[in-house]
């Protein structure tokens, strides 16, 4: 911290090392997360450091890079995005963790305070709900909803969570069944084979696979020919922006929502997390957008 930036409060205070943040996974750079984070660090005048960490899959390779990071003597690594595939090594590397990130069985977020204690959370789930929300009615609610999940991943995990939470009654489908099934009986949704997905008839239809990002844009995991128009239709997928699927979905007359409304709030809520101070969510969104374009 140097004078014209002093220690804001206990949040980031790391007397003696430069403070850091980071995002931690493989692969890791094409992460969104660190163009979001270091233009919410300049809007919010906060003098540190954003890195993208790639770290090898394995909670060994986990656990090491998080003993580097604590006895490291330059930086003082105050808070981690946590990415494909660390979300459970998260979980487990922590000393405590929100009780949400526990039922979801993964953490996207690390905050390591100055003792060195690290504490876990998921802002994935809140993302979701909230992104979802912005879609509905004033009046309407998440709740008596049916919704199709595709996809059985931690980004799934997340969203299943929320939306039986919320009281929506879910359907997974999952190209692997069995995965569909586990995640399922976790949260009380019911699971239903891959290839019925497009007859599953709900009313919110979210795609949590990674089918139709970049480069393979020109897929889609839902025919477009089985939207009846009065669907709301979210891709958590946000490279492209304008997926096949949203194209689709658009083109049939449903109200769609981007995985961009969904990414940057899962990094405002870490930036709250990272620093008790309130993210400054339009130069977030703007930083995403103006990479993403
Ligand atoms: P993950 O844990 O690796 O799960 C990947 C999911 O995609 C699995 O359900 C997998 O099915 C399915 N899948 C992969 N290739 C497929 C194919 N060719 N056909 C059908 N299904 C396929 O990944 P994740 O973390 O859940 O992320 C999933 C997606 O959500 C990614 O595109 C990621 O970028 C996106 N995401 C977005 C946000 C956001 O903020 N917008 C946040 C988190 C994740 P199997 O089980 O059969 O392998």
């Amino acid at each position: 911290m140097d004078d014209q930036n002093p220690v804001p409060d206990e949040h980031l205070a790391f007397s003696g090392r430069r403070l850091a943040f980071g995002v931690v996974g493989s692969p890791v750079a094409h992460s969104m997360s660190p163009c979001v984070h270091k233009a919410a660090l300049v809007a919010g005048d906060i003098d540190a450091e954003y890195f993208a960490y790639s770290v090898p899959a394995g909670i060994d390779e986990f656990r090491s890079f998080i003993g580097r990071a604590r006895s490291d003597t330059e930086l003082a690594l105050h808070g981690l995005s946590v990415t494909l595939p660390h979300k459970s090594n998260a979980l487990e590397v922590a000393d405590c963790a929100d009780s949400l990130a526990v039922e979801i069985g993964a953490a996207n977020t690390l905050v390591m305070a100055p003792d060195g204690s690290i504490r876990a959370s998921n802002t994935d789930y809140a993302a979701v709900l909230d992104a979802l929300g912005e879609a509905l009615d004033p009046d309407e609610t998440l709740a008596s909803r049916s919704v199709l999940v595709l996809g059985a991943g931690g980004a799934a995990r997340a969203a299943v969570a929320g939306l039986t939470n919320s009281g929506s009654s879910v359907v997974i489908a999952n190209r692997t069944r069995e995965r569909a099934d586990e995640l399922a009986m976790a949260f009380g949704a019911k699971a239903i084979d891959w290839v019925d997905r497009s007859s599953a008839n709900c009313d919110i239809i979210v795609n949590s696979t990674r089918v139709g990002m970049a480069p393979n844009a020109s897929d889609t995991p839902f025919d477009a020919s089985a939207f009846d128009g009065t669907e709301i239709v979210f891709d958590m997928v946000y490279s492209p922006l304008d997926t096949r699927l949203l194209r689709g979905a658009k083109a049939a007359g449903c109200v769609v929502v981007s995985g961009a409304e969904m990414f940057v709030r899962q990094a405002a809520s870490q930036f709250e997390l990272f620093t008790g101070r309130e993210a400054p969510y339009h130069a977030m969104i703007e930083a995403l957008m103006a990479r993403l374009a």
